[in-house]
């Protein structure tokens, strides 16, 4: 570590949560600076929503182009500034986000050509109407840390294809990653202000929805989502909302034990347990539950831990002290409860765990990846969002109860069900209240750009990717034509007899949606049109 200077209260110092070694400085943007932001966002935009659906492709492959000449570099900033292997980096956040960019560059003006609308007998009397999509404006981005390159990049680039420009401001444990992603739209040729970084904390991002984008796309905590929500009903700014998941793995007697177990280990304890849609909780049908266990703790028992630039290295660091403070609590409550702690329920304190053959730590946040055994749903940490590497493991014998277990929490963004019956995969997964259900898969779905992703009941409100992510990306106006615009509409002033006549003749007839009804109408809807031609003449 560099010698140690003094905090200045307008800057953050970002740190490597496995070494506590400092990455560098960021300044805090202040409320001024994020309003010339978005002014400087809404000149650009004047620009940017002109520019052809071929231009906004042919800069994202060039953005694409830079990650892949700088893939190594970004990963290794990703561990060391978020605490991630490598590995993981480059599996989980930029192979992902690569496909992304090729996808939607490729099927953006695909998905949001206008749409024909069927608009029933309205067309019968000569009118058609299509759907246009026109993008919002500027579109603000908060993201969490820790998927702090692969979220708020994918979530800009569908923003720009939309014809937005962008405001991202990164994670206050991540800034400089967030500063990599503005320097890669740069580098690859976008116009002056389409995409601006403004880095800070919360205060910062309060700031940012307070200088009323058109969209503000935001991922973190339900605590946070609920006070963006509020401060972005002053201004009426529609909010995307990615928030936290508590994620139920249920495995049935017929599944294929080998694969799941195998499938809990990586979903429970990949980023460290800091996946929205980490497996949180496993539900196994008591008839297996041993065997299952056995190998989830010998498949747990193999993994080492440490910092991530270590290629073998499975399990990297905690991203903050607060982060691991919850793992520990949590891990604390579940003893306390009565479950057992089958390996792992060791924080790793700097200067007090020896490394071992598992274990090289170098003085940073980490905790042992940990499978609980005996946990029941009234149990707390059964119920909050742990964020860490822990797998608590519960029974059941129905597959009733298995589903009203997976239900019972305030979440519902991912869910997976393993069993080999296809039948009952597809019947339980209609049934879990969550936004994805994987079935005989976990966790990897934000990394498939053609789907919504997004949460039921806390974990969010909106979606990000497939067509669905991109719709909450523009506005849709509705373009109506009358063709036959030579007579004045049946409906319009001034009433009369003839008018009530013809009016119920629409209750009646024509919507009903019948063409065969609406001929019946004719002759009453042409009397009335008679009566407006001769009203209307030689005014
Ligand atoms: P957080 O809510 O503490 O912070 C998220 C972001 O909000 C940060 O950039 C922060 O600076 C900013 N922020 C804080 N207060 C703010 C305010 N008042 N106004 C505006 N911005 C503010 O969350 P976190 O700890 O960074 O992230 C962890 C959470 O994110 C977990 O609950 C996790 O499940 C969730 N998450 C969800 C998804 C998803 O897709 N659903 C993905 C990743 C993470």
């Amino acid at each position: 570590m560099d010698a140690v200077l003094p905090v200045k209260s307008y800057e953050i110092i970002s740190t490597n949560p496995a070494t506590g070694e400092e990455i560098g400085r960021v300044p805090i943007g202040s409320a001024d600076d994020v309003a010339a932001a978005v002014r400087d966002a809404r000149k650009a935009f004047d620009g940017w929503r002109l520019t052809s659906f071929a231009e906004r492709r042919r800069l994202v492959l060039a953005a694409r182009e830079v990650i892949l000449a700088e893939m190594d570099d970004i990963a290794l900033l990703i561990s060391r500034e978020s605490g991630k292997p490598v590995a993981e980096a480059i599996s989980m956040e930029i192979a992902p986000v690569l496909d992304l960019m090729r996808y939607l560059a490729n099927s953006a003006e695909k998905l949001l050509r206008p749409q024909k609308i069927g608009i029933g007998l309205y067309g019968l009397l000569g009118r058609v109407s299509q759907v246009v999509y026109r993008p919002l404006g500027v579109v603000g981005i908060i993201p969490a840390w820790n998927y702090p390159f692969s979220i708020p990049l994918g979530e800009a680039v569908m923003a720009l294809l939309a014809g937005n420009t962008v405001i991202i401001k990164p994670s206050e444990l991540t800034p400089f990653v967030g500063l990599r992603i503005g320097a890669i739209f740069t580098k690859a040729g976008f116009p002056e202000n389409a995409v601006q970084v403004v880095t800070g904390a919360g205060e910062t991002g309060a700031a940012l929805v307070a200088a009323a984008p058109d969209k503000i796309m935001f991922t973190g905590s339900v605590a946070t989502g609920r006070k963006i929500a509020e401060a972005a009903a002053a201004n009426l700014t529609s909010v995307v909302l990615e928030l936290g998941g508590k994620d139920p793995m249920i495995v049935f007697e017929d599944a294929n034990l080998d694969l799941a177990s195998s499938a809990a280990v990586w979903g429970a304890f990949c980023n460290a347990g800091q996946s929205c849609s980490s497996v949180e909780r496993l539900y196994v049908q008591s008839s297996v539950a041993e065997e299952l266990t056995r190998m989830i703790v010998a498949k747990t028992k193999l993994l080492k831990v440490g910092a991530g630039d270590a290629d073998d290295v499975s399990v990297g660091a905690m991203s903050s002290e607060r982060q691991l403070k919850t793992v520990f609590d949590h891990v604390e409550e579940f003893r306390a409860a009565g479950a057992t702690i089958e390996t792992g329920g060791e924080m790793l304190v700097p200067g007090f765990n020896e490394p071992t053959e598992r274990v090289e730590t170098a003085g940073g946040l980490f905790y042992m990846p940990t499978v609980i055994t005996g946990a029941t749903n009234d149990m707390l940490p059964m119920q909050a969002e742990t964020f860490g590497p822990t797998l608590p493991i519960a029974t059941f014998e129905t597959e009733e109860e298995a589903i009203r277990l997976a239900n019972d929490s305030e979440f519902g963004l991912t869910a997976s069900v393993w069993t080999r019956d296809g039948a009952r995969g597809r019947r339980v997964a209609e049934r879990i209240e969550a936004g994805t259900v994987c079935i005989n898969e976990v966790l990897y779905t934000h990394g498939i750009a053609q789907t919504p992703w997004g949460g039921f009941k806390n974990s969010g409100r909106g979606r990000t990717h497939g067509r669905e992510g991109l719709l909450e990306l523009v506005q849709p106006q509705h373009i109506h034509t009358n063709r036959l615009a030579v007579l004045p509409d049946a409906w319009w002033m001034p009433y009369s007899s003839t008018a009530a006549d013809a009016f119920r003749g629409f209750a009646t007839h024509f919507a009903e949606g019948s063409p065969l009804k609406a001929m019946a109408l004719m002759p009453r809807l042409w009397k009335r049109i008679r009566e407006l031609m001769r009203f209307n003449k030689g005014r």
